[in-house]
């Protein structure tokens, strides 16, 4: 049976890039993610393509291709303003066209993942994937205690698919993810908090919680390793988060002895995430004692809104979001460069005193005062407020 019929958008214009390729006499095919999703019909992320064409090969047929990988057979093709990624199939060497292609199927994860289609719709399906994507199942392909091994961050991409997917996962392949979760302290902690970002992005993330703790993967995962009982303390129907900064939030209102910063060291995140992570916990905590008022608004960045409702969703079990949102939308300046009124006006009234913090301790004093509608945004009346609040020089 072909499928070209119901071929979502995506793929039926990635397909022109597998004709390319076909056009040069090379095999072409959709492969992981992108099939896995579509025969879901869920919406697809990236599409991924295999090819028997060396990344050299790819380099001739395509104007735009960004070697990423080239030793491991990985190009970025850019086609008509989207991005490709293409690898080479394991074994080149092998002549029979089906064994190249079966090659690097079996060199796939889990049986979902390791479904082919080529530009005519025609599926490869080697390891009864389908069915398993029909009885919502996750095994690995070929012996699971193999393939963790081979690569144990396979572990984590298991539980991952649980929180995308609400699948459940074959029982070999479950036993030995338990007999085997120790390989993952030898895994790249950046691989590893990836999939971490994933399984608590996803909306069956309860689920996932659930199976990391049968697993007991807090045995071998950073932080979670010297404080085991974090995974426990979770709020009960954990829905799923809007970045791992708001993960991290979350975890560091549980437990204040685990700092942002040894979350974000350990985790290896970067310094963007820190910031974001703290600015949470202090609004979380600014709101647990003030509510929502105008300050609050004010301060948490725009960006921030969807993580910051979550998360005290799952503190607070209220949902903030309209209220907060009005709030939002009345505000009488919603970032400092609005103020009618900055340093050097300031400097200007007071001219012999010296530079100094409470330059900036006023400024934030104003600025708190005309945001909380207690001051007017005009020059006029914030020189008026200064004469009643004369800085103190420090
Ligand atoms: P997503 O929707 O998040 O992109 P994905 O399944 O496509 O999910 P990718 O990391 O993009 O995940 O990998 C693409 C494909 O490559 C997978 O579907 C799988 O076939 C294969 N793959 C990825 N990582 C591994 C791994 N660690 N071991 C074996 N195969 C893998
Ligand atoms: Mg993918």
């Amino acid at each position: 049976m072909t499928m070209t019929h119901n071929m979502p958008r995506v793929l039926k214009e990635a397909s022109t890039v597998l004709q390319m390729i076909e056009e040069h006499q090379y095999e072409a095919y959709f492969v992981g993610g992108c099939m896995r999703d579509f025969l879901l019909q869920r919406p697809i992320e990236d599409v991924d393509i295999t090819t028997s064409a060396t990344p050299e090969q790819l380099m001739k047929i395509f104007p735009d291709v960004i070697p990423v990988g080239v030793e491991h057979g990985t190009v970025i093709v850019r086609y008509e303003h989207v991005s490709y990624e293409i690898t080479t199939f394991r074994h080149e060497n092998i002549a029979i066209n089906e064994r190249l292609l079966s090659e690097d199927l079996q060199r796939r994860d889990f049986t979902i993942n390791a479904i082919a289609m080529n530009q005519h719709g025609k599926i490869i399906d080697l390891f009864n994937g389908q069915a398993d994507l029909k009885n919502s199942r996750i095994q690995t392909v070929g012996h699971a205690n193999d393939r963790f091994t081979e690569d144990p961050l396979r572990i984590l991409r298991a539980i991952r698919f649980v929180s995308q997917l609400n699948f459940t996962i074959e029982r070999a392949t479950l036993e030995a993810m338990k007999d085997l979760k120790h390989l993952l302290k030898s895994v790249a902690v950046e691989r590893i908090t990836n999939e971490l970002r994933l399984i608590f992005q996803g909306e069956y993330v309860q689920s996932a919680i659930e199976l990391m703790k049968e697993v007991k993967l807090q045995k071998v995962l950073p932080v979670f390793q010297e404080v085991p009982s974090l995974l426990d303390k979770l709020p009960k129907n954990t829905t799923s988060f809007v970045t791992v900064a708001e993960v991290i939030a979350l975890f560091h209102y549980i437990d204040r002895n685990i700092s942002i910063t040894t979350w974000t060291k350990k985790w290896k995140l970067p310094n963007k995430t820190k910031q974001s992570a703290t600015s949470l916990v202090t609004l979380l905590d600014y709101y647990l004692q003030y509510g929502v008022n105008n300050w609050l608004a004010y301060q948490l960045p725009k960006n921030e809104q969807p993580s910051f409702f979550h998360l005290i969703g799952l503190v607070c079990h209220s949902d903030i979001k309209e209220e907060f949102m009005k709030v939002y939308h009345n505000l009488p300046v919603t970032s400092r460069v609005q103020l009618e009124f900055n340093g050097s006006d300031l400097q200007n009234i007071f001219r012999d005193y010296p530079r100094g913090r409470w330059i900036s301790e006023t400024l934030t004093e104003i600025e708190y005062d005309i945001v909380m509608g207690k001051l007017t945004n005009s020059k006029n009346a914030i020189k008026e407020w200064i004469k009643c609040h004369p800085p103190e020089v420090n």
